[in-house]
């Protein structure tokens, strides 16, 4: 290896923006010199932990501070951990967006929902996209949404391999099977670093294959003599394919319901990545009566969001469908971690309607898009990277994912486990930490258009747990008196009857608190405000082991 005058050698970095420590939201900036690529634009569904929350992006200001210098934004696959943020990536940085057909399909479709212009230039595998210095070319990779990518960077300093998310699976139809003798030439041919998904890291053995859940389908189309309803991701294409096929075999027309569901099919459909007749498909409006008696529906909501069709069917408040007894619900996916609950709840309602539901807890009506332990350690020893970043997963899926590697015969020192705002410098001699970055998180309120501070939803998470406690008192504006007792409304803390009868406590202890004060300080409003808070908040923890939010209300006349 030659080395750079200066005594310095040839060297990309890599800066993880998101998905490094955590799940979900990825994004990681290549960099070679005064070159940036930014490798996906993810985001991520908050938990039930945020109230009111509805996304979270990661911080772009890494990528803002330097968009004259980035070079391209490219797409692995269009799932939204991979692809939501990209609008906000776009606004830091301006610049043309790669991506394969499907992908960048539905990416398209999200930037016109929020008015935002891109230039989009598709990926395809075998074809080489030269962007500024780097040379990328796309892999094949199996996973759970059609058209996924792993790509191949060629930079100045060696090859980056990214292997998106992917599984091996070898049984898959050739369009659909990761091309492991790609992965194998870039083995043959020399690989600096290899970034490869840890999600499914704590997995034994192989994913499995897409065609395994095919059985337990044609054993609930079997057996419903109502309609089949089929909640999955609204990516997951293959998964579709797989059951609309079943449906036409059964002589079941196909419906597809909620907003997402309906947007993504009908890219699928246009660009022929999911082939359904026109006769065999039939309108939402007519699955209440008609010819809908025995469909199979996709429906949205397979998380249980709030007001997602599946959620609204689980409690009889959809438009156009009415589920009940006769009726099979399949949830065709796993609860996100964190969402378990709700999923939970979601499932309970539906069988309160009388419905059958299968979930993957009780049949495989579901298989992993993400590589196991055993498709991780095969990719290893196709691709024989220099280093390998685990990327895409949790602290504790990296760390394993290290592990793992290490026991696969990479030595430990060239596994490097990073997170968000780390920065790796790599050449062919060296790995090495620089200085880290600024790597944060935003959240976003409902459309994704207004930021919501992190203090906000610390507000809404102690309102949730705690309640609220509105003193209301009303003082004479020349004495600082009370005029009469103290009005106080809570909400959240203890039931009705008991919290009346801790209201009236409150206000007789607070009247007395009040009137005994110096005028100085009962002609203050602040200060009596302050005090307000002060009783009260000694009072309801003393009497509720509660710590109420108390916002006193002081009005004078
Ligand atoms: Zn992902
Ligand atoms: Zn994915």
């Amino acid at each position: 290896m030659s080395r750079r005058e200066g005594g310095d050698e040839k060297a990309i970095r890599l800066v993880p923006l998101g998905g490094l420590g955590e799940f979900g939201l990825n994004a990681l900036v290549l960099e070679w010199e005064d070159h940036l690529l930014l490798l996906d634009a993810g985001m991520l569904f908050p938990s039930a932990e945020m109230p009111g929350v509805d996304s979270i992006v990661p911080d772009f200001e890494y990528l803002a501070a330097r968009a004259e210098r980035v070079r391209g934004i490219l797409l692995t696959h269009g799932h939204e951990d991979h692809i939501g943020a990209l609008s906000h990536a776009l606004h830091a940085a301006p610049v043309p967006v790669y991506g394969s057909r499907l992908t960048l399909g539905f990416a398209r479709k999200r930037l016109q929902e929020r008015g935002v212009r891109a230039d989009l230039r598709t990926l395809s595998p075998g074809e080489v996209a030269e962007i500024g210095p780097f040379r990328v070319h796309p892999i094949r990779v199996a996973h759970s949404v059609l058209d996924s990518l792993a790509l191949a960077i060629e930079t100045p300093a060696g090859v980056v391999l990214a292997s998106g998310d992917f599984k091996i699976d070898a049984q898959a139809p050739p369009e659909e099977r990761t091309d492991i003798d790609a992965l194998s030439e870039w083995g043959d041919r020399g690989v600096l670093a290899l970034l490869s998904d840890s999600t499914n890291v704590e997995r034994p053995g192989l994913t499995g294959s897409e065609d395994d859940v095919v059985p337990a389908f044609e054993e609930v189309f079997a057996r419903t003599r109502g309609r089949v309803l089929v909640s999955c991701f609204a990516t997951s294409i293959p998964r579709m394919q797989r059951v609309a096929d079943l449906a036409v075999r059964a002589r079941r027309p196909v419906a597809f319901l909620g907003r997402r569901m309906v947007d993504n099919a009908e890219v699928a459909l246009d660009l022929g990545l999911l082939r359904l007749a026109e006769s065999q498909r039939i309108a939402p409006s007519s699955l209440s009566g008609g010819p809908g008696g025995g469909a199979v529906v996709f429906v949205s909501g397979s998380q249980g969001e709030p007001l997602s069709a599946l959620s609204l069917i689980s409690v009889g408040g959809h438009r156009d469908l009415a589920a009940g007894p006769g009726d099979t619900v399949v949830l065709s996916a796993r609860a996100i971690p964190g969402n378990e609950r709700t999923v939970s709840r979601l499932i309970s309602n539906l069988f309160r309607l009388g419905c059958d539901v299968v979930h993957p807890g009780t049949a495989k009506v579901h298989v992993s898009g993400h590589g196991s332990q055993g498709d991780l350690v095969e990719l290893l020893r196709r691709v024989r990277p220099r280093y390998l970043v685990p990327v895409h997963g949790e602290y504790r899926m990296l760390a394993q994912h290290a592990r793992l590697a290490a026991a696969a015969g990479l030595p430990a020192d060239r596994v490097l486990v990073l997170e968000d705002g780390d920065v790796l410098r790599l050449s062919a001699h060296e790995a090495r930490r620089e200085a880290r970055v600024a790597a944060g998180r935003v959240l976003l309120d409902r459309g994704g258009a207004s930021e919501v501070e992190e203090l906000v939803v610390r507000d809404r998470r102690h309102l949730s747990s705690e309640g609220i406690v509105v003193p209301i008192l009303v003082v004479d504006r020349q004495t600082g008196h009370l005029e009469g007792s103290p009005e106080i409304v809570t909400r959240g803390i203890v039931d009705a009857d008991e919290a009346a009868s801790l209201a009236e406590e409150a206000s007789r202890l607070l009247a007395g608190a009040m009137d005994g004060r110096p005028a100085e300080e009962r002609l203050d409003a602040n200060l009596t405000r302050e005090r307000v808070r002060d009783e009260l908040r000694r009072f309801y923890r003393r009497r509720t082991q509660r710590r109420p939010m108390v916002i006193p209300v002081v009005m004078e006349v």
